[in-house]
């Protein structure tokens, strides 16, 4: 799916993301991180920006809320469990709605892979994906880009290009199959040259189970079933939740999947002591991760969030434009 065509300042997908807007996203980010807050709450004073909740969140919509409050904005959630959605209003008549109100900007999750796309057509809006169904999460994949450039060691963060992560192996491992946030990151990691490894039994992981002959990975993206062996490669470790609500009858065994795939203490210390351990939450502690490793000194999961409230500042500005987004990037 592309993003022309669309309202600038959209983030629909990193596919066609070019790596100078990836730079420029990451610089913006420092710069603003390093604003002073009243400097900052101008930047978007007044600004109205509509969040557009389909689906359960903690992370995503606080630090998008959060970030745009830092910046100014005025914002305004609608989730589909208060609002005419629930009485059958249309995604686009909600849209349309929103703009009336005068929304500049939309952050939409929802369950259907492809909703935000729709959204930004029929709004004209610039949309934000903050999560749709099981295909993209683009900001996670940016905020978790910013985590392993800060916390793996010995990386040239100052530049960013398709050699910043060259070395880097990194393992995706458990619902890769459901898992938006896994479909992003393996779209993005590997154009700044990033190995990724992706790790699961065949029921979550079956082969090719991100599509990705679609956006034309080659040979950056591998499939390696025993995760003691995928741990001894990898500098970061990233976990997912089993997405049980998009599972639609498919059944697991728990308690072998804990046995093959859980990241404990004991298989942390013994294949990958060094290794970063990242998770985008929500985090089932005892099942894909014990709780001991999610509060090890590795763990970068608390960072992660933090990065996610400063990731979305850059992304906001970006949407509303206005050029202020290419005076923070200089
Ligand atoms: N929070 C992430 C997402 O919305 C991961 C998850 O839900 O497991 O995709």
């Amino acid at each position: 799916m592309k993003t022309s065509g669309y309202a600038a300042g959209s983030l629909l997908t990193v596919a066609d993301l070019p790596m100078d807007e990836v730079a420029a996203i990451l610089a913006a980010t420092e710069r603003i991180e390093r604003m002073a807050g009243a400097d900052r709450a101008r930047m978007l004073a007044g600004r109205r920006i509509a969040l557009l909740f389909y689906e359960s969140s903690t992370r995503t919509r606080t630090s998008f809320e959060l970030a745009a409050k830092s910046l100014g904005a005025i914002t305004t959630l609608v989730s589909d469990k208060s609002s005419s959605i629930e009485k059958g209003e249309s995604l686009k008549d909600t849209g349309l709605t929103l703009r009336a109100l005068g929304a500049e900007c939309i952050i939409l999750r929802h369950a259907n892979s492809g909703a935000p796309y729709l959204l930004a057509k029929a709004t004209g809006l610039p949309v934000l994906n903050a999560g749709d169904g099981m295909h993209e999460h683009p900001s996670q994949a940016l905020l978790d880009l910013r985590t392993i450039l800060t916390r793996v060691p010995g990386l040239n963060t100052r530049r960013i290009d398709a050699k910043t992560l060259a070395g880097v192996t990194v393992v995706i491992t458990g619902d890769i199959l459901h898992s938006r946030v896994a479909r992003s990151n393996a779209m993005l990691l590997p154009k700044l040259g990033a190995k990724v490894l992706l790790c699961g039994p065949k029921e979550l992981l079956p082969e090719d189970a991100l599509g990705l002959g679609f956006v034309g990975n080659t040979g950056s993206v591998e499939i390696e079933r025993d995760f003691d062996k995928a741990l001894k490669k990898a500098q970061v470790a990233m976990m997912l939740r089993i997405q049980r609500e998009r599972l639609a009858g498919l059944e697991l065994d728990v308690a072998d999947y804990i046995v093959r795939y859980q990241l404990n203490e004991e298989r942390l210390m013994g294949s990958a002591p060094d290794t970063v351990v990242m998770h985008p939450g929500p985090m089932i502690r005892g099942l894909e991760i014990a709780g001991e490793v999610a509060d090890a000194p590795n763990s970068a999961i608390e960072d992660q969030v933090r990065h996610g409230l400063a990731v979305r500042t850059a992304l906001l500005v970006r949407a509303l434009g206005l050029g202020g987004f290419e005076s923070v990037t200089s």
